[in-house]
């Protein structure tokens, strides 16, 4: 032990240097009366059992010049009475308050950039606040950490910090600036390396050993800082800040600033180095006990606000590392703006919930007189930053928008919500107090509580390192209340996130909170709690953490800070798909430009390969790149994909396949909170039980699935059908020519020709499928017969349709298509004989689909029509539909236009994916 005590050698703070002559002959040279202290102990151990304060150490930090200037100034020199011949500070305008973040001073470049700053400032007084370089704070706390583990490698991690200062130092310094600096930084050095020892040794580290050993980051770049600008003939000085700011630590890990006796100590600070720029270090302090303290972690904002607060300033610079303050941490939000003002409130409310570009605790002293803060890159100093004032007056503007009164939105993770429960609570006064007392017995931080006003149930967020404490006390406080079941349950709810909106005002305003929880409803993000204070400046949410991004993502692109964003999955990039891929590049700018909507394709995958994008496929040559670039195909894969990237809020899967097994996924993506656009007639077509799941999901949740294009393509019809549903209409009949093939081959037999020649020519023509046969067979006008009575409501499955097949059952088993077309003229005559039957009448023949909702049954079948009915009208391949209802019956309402094609039917799956941004919140 003794050669432990005997190993701190402070040469600046030497024994003698703290004699009480010597300080006497220095201070009465001054004109000053001092008290000094006794020589302070130098065995560390006893300090660090007893938790008594490290005094020579704080000494130790002042150079030999200061000290001889500064005898006195042990920092527990409080009694010093100022005479009449010392500097006065002066307060108010003249003095502009900088601070200089980690990565402001994260290199020497960097520091002389700092220093080139505060030159260039042209007021009249400066004071700069300094914090650790880069990193320098972690590794100091790494440095305890390791110690008090008697984890042998503090030994190196401090050479580090060593070597990061010196060779920093060699760069910025020369001559005598250079060699005390370096002397000083070792002694530094060789007194930490004896305090870590002792921790080591003891395997404990007091709060405040631990305080004292990481605030040494500020006073090394502070030192570095103020020569390099003292070198450019600066009337510069540096501020150990542990002699002048005075805070009282709190138990809930905080500390409050004693202003009378800080702003006393910094006079009298001030009375002694009167320089018009004084290099101050951030994040650490002194208690009134004179032990040195810090702000805790990010606390150089706080100690810049209170110097500011201190000398009245004018203004206080926050320099940082990002353009100001973003709509949410731009780390989480790829899409976040910069906002240009904040009123304090508002800056203390992001700051709070976790927009760690400002401590909390800044605004209140600066706020106090009027001081405007100013967030600032130093790495983009053509950026004007984000101002924090008193707001400009919303009634100023003319028509405030609703977005106007949502500034940000931030978020604090790793919290749980505890949930105390129990009919025995309501009317009992006290339940509360009883409840909050417990917790604060374990110290536990509250970051927000919501009570029903039922008060059934108290519900609180507290940090998940903090709940089981909370929980086990809870329970012991309320064993009596919920053995007799006056208490049903202390429910904790692990793994949950707080995301906060902010804004003035935005409480008050009607539809704020709507459409943030509109936002979050269709995000499909569940919200397990709400908080709304009456300050009228934040929303709180409580969501799973899992969720967290995803629904910041989506409040923010909701109001208008970003984009409304689609994460877009296509499927099947065949002939419908790769239109639609083209329409959709040749649209993107404009819907962007003018409609907000930011359409980004992540993925397209057919049977065997697919291609991936993180940031949105380029979608002017995707086919190279799927055949440079694309994988092997894997539908699970490319699903999560789509989904995963989770900085766009919404996603959506574009199936533009005719099959099945894809179809069958529909329900598990829209439960994943998918939205799903399809002209894929397989799931409504398909097994009843599992399209009626499927609609019922659909209506539940706020997810989307469109699929308008599987009946006459690009054709309004199942949205007319829906409109006059949702409007109260009742559908009689639908009647339809839905298959564009078949409408081209009776618009073509009129007589001249036989039936078989007007097929090979629709064949010839592309109008048929491969197989004709399988336009013949009328299974593709059932699927849509039955996706429209499904839409009705008719509980009917395929096979409950009767349909008259145009393949004669002869030809039924033709092995391929040349051999039924060769077949097909065969049984002209039978058509023939239909066709003039028909023609006596006066009619004409057409292939229809019918739902007869009246008689609750669907049809598809060959019919006449009389030559003046719109169905006899009809030209080429154009579908035709007429809705006959309640509303519409003498007239029926009739939708008639091309009904197939690869342009149409992608323009129809296009138009669906207009109306999702529309329902997501894309402007009309
Ligand atoms: P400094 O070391 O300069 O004090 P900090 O790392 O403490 O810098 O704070 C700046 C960082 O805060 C930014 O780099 C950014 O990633 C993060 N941040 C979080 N939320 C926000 C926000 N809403 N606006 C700006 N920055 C934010
Ligand atoms: N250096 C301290 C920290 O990293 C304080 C600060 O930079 O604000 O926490
Ligand atoms: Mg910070």
């Amino acid at each position: 032990m003794a050669s432990l005590s005997g190993s701190i050698q402070c040469r600046s703070c030497s024994p003698k240097a703290l004699l009480p002559e010597a300080g006497a002959a220095v201070a009465s040279k001054l004109g000053r009366k001092i008290s000094v202290f006794p020589t302070p102990s130098r065995s560390l151990l006893p300090l660090l059992l007893r938790s008594s304060h490290p005094r020579v150490a704080v000494v130790s930090q002042l150079g030999r010049n200061e000290l001889s200037k500064t005898a006195h100034a042990s920092v527990a020199d409080v009694s010093v009475e100022v005479s009449l011949d010392d500097a006065e500070l002066p307060k108010g305008e003249t003095w502009s308050v900088h601070k200089f973040g980690g990565t402001c001073v994260g290199n020497s470049q960097r520091i002389k950039n700092c220093a080139n700053i505060v030159i260039k400032d042209d007021s009249e007084r400066k004071l700069v606040v300094v914090s650790a370089m880069s990193k320098v704070t972690d590794m100091m706390y790494d440095l305890i950490h390791k110690a008090q583990a008697r984890d042998d490698s503090y030994v190196f991690a401090l050479d580090n910090v060593l070597e990061k200062h010196r060779s920093t130092a060699l760069d910025l310094l020369e001559g005598s600036d250079l060699s005390s600096f370096l002397s000083r930084l070792d002694n530094d050095i060789s007194n930490l390396k004896a305090m870590l020892r002792a921790i080591y040794i003891a395997g404990h580290a007091t709060e405040s050993f631990t305080d004292f050993v990481v605030g040494h980051g500020e006073l090394w770049s502070a030192q570095m800082l103020s020569s390099v600008i003292r070198k450019s003939g600066e009337d510069c000085k540096w501020m150990d800040t542990r002699e002048v700011l005075i805070v009282n630590p709190t138990n809930s890990n905080q500390a409050d600033p004693d202003f009378t006796e800080s702003e006393k100590r910094l006079d009298k600070w001030y009375s002694r180095n009167p320089a018009r720029t004084i290099i101050a270090t951030g994040f650490i302090a002194s208690t009134p006990q004179n032990i040195p303290t810090t702000l805790k972690r990010d606390g150089s904002d706080f100690s810049a606000a209170i110097m500011g607060a201190l000398l009245k300033a004018r203004q206080v610079t926050i320099w940082t590392d990002v353009d100001g303050v973003y709509s949410a941490d731009p780390r989480k939000v790829g899409e976040a703006v910069i906002l240009e003002t904040l009123s304090y409130q508002e800056a203390w409310e992001m700051s709070y919930f976790g927009a760690n570009v400002l401590h909390p605790r800044t605004i209140i002293p600066v706020m106090r007189y009027n001081i405007p803060i100013l967030i600032r890159n130093i790495f983009n100093l053509s950026a004007p930053g984000t101002k924090i004032c008193h707001p400009r007056a919303l009634e100023d503007e003319e028509t405030p928008k609703l977005e106007s009164y949502v500034k940000g939105f931030a978020t604090i993770d790793n919290l749980a919500l505890v949930n105390v429960e129990g009919t025995g609570m309501a009317g009992v006064p006290g339940t509360a107090s009883a409840i909050f007392g417990a917790v604060k017995d374990v110290g536990a931080n509250v970051i927000m509580i919501s009570q029903a006003s039922s008060e059934h149930s108290v519900c609180f967020a507290v940090p998940e390192k903090e709940v089981k404490a909370v929980a086990e006390a809870l329970t012991a406080r309320f064993s009596q209340a919920l053995g007799a079941g006056r208490l049903s349950q202390v429910a904790v709810i692990p793994n949950c996130s707080i995301l906060a909106a902010v804004g003035q005002k935005m409480a008050s305003t009607p539809g704020v909170s709507a459409t943030l929880f509109n936002a979050l409803a269709k995000a499909n993000i569940n919200v397990r709690a709400i908080a709304q204070g009456c300050s009228e400046y934040n929303i709180t949410v409580v969501v799973k953490r899992e969720d967290c991004i995803r629904a910041l993502r989506a409040v923010h692109s909701r109001f208008y800070l970003s984009r409304t964003t689609i994460a877009m999955g296509i499927i099947g990039p065949g002939l419908i798909g790769s239109t639609l891929l083209e329409q959709l590049r040749d649209q993107a700018a404009v819907l962007k430009e003018e409609f907000n909507i930011d359409l980004r394709v992540m993925g397209i995958t057919g049977s065997r390969r697919m291609l991936l994008s993180d940031v949105g496929l380029d979608l002017s040559n995707w086919r190279e790149l799927l055949s440079e670039k694309g994988e092997a195909g894997d539908l699970d894969k490319f699903v999560q994909h789509v989904r995963g990237n989770d900085f766009i809020p919404n996603t959506v899967l574009v199936d533009c396949t005719a099959d099945s097994t894809v179809a069958s996924h529909y329900y598990d993506w829209l439960r994943k909170g998918i939205h799903v656009i399809t002209p894929n007639k397989r799931a409504n077509s398909g097994p009843l039980d599992q399209y009626l799941k499927l609609r019922a999901l659909q209506r539940q949740s706020y997810t989307h699935y469109f699929y308008e294009a599987t009946v006459g393509a690009g054709l309004p019809i199942i949205s007319t059908l829906r409109g006059l549903l949702e409007t109260g209409d009742k559908i009689l009949k639908i009647e339809g020519i839905f298959s564009g093939t078949l409408s081209y081959i009776f618009n073509n037999f009129v007589g001249k020709r036989p039936f078989s020649e007007v097929v090979a020519e629709a064949k010839e023509a592309g109008y048929t499928e491969p197989d004709p046969r399988d336009d013949l067979s009328g299974t593709d006008v059932a699927r849509k017969v039955i996706i429209l009575a499904r839409e009705c409501g008719l509980k009917l499955e395929l096979a409950n349709i009767p349909v008259e097949s145009l393949v004669p059952e002869r030809l039924r088993t033709c092995a391929s298509a040349e051999e039924f077309m060769q077949k097909l003229p065969q049984f002209d005559k039978e058509m023939t004989a239909k066709l003039q039957e028909a023609e006596d009448a006066g009619q004409v023949l057409r292939y229809v689909g019918v739902v007869d909702v009246a008689n609750r049954r669907g049809v598809v079948e060959m019919q006449k029509y009389s030559k003046d009915h719109p169905f006899a009208q009809l030209s080429g391949s154009d579908n035709i539909i007429a809705f006959t209802t309640k509303r519409y019956k003498e007239q029926p309402l009739i939708v008639r236009g091309p009904g197939a094609g690869a342009q149409v039917t992608a323009g129809g799956i296009f138009s669906d994916i207009l109306r999702l941004a529309s329902y997501l919140g894309a402007p009309s």
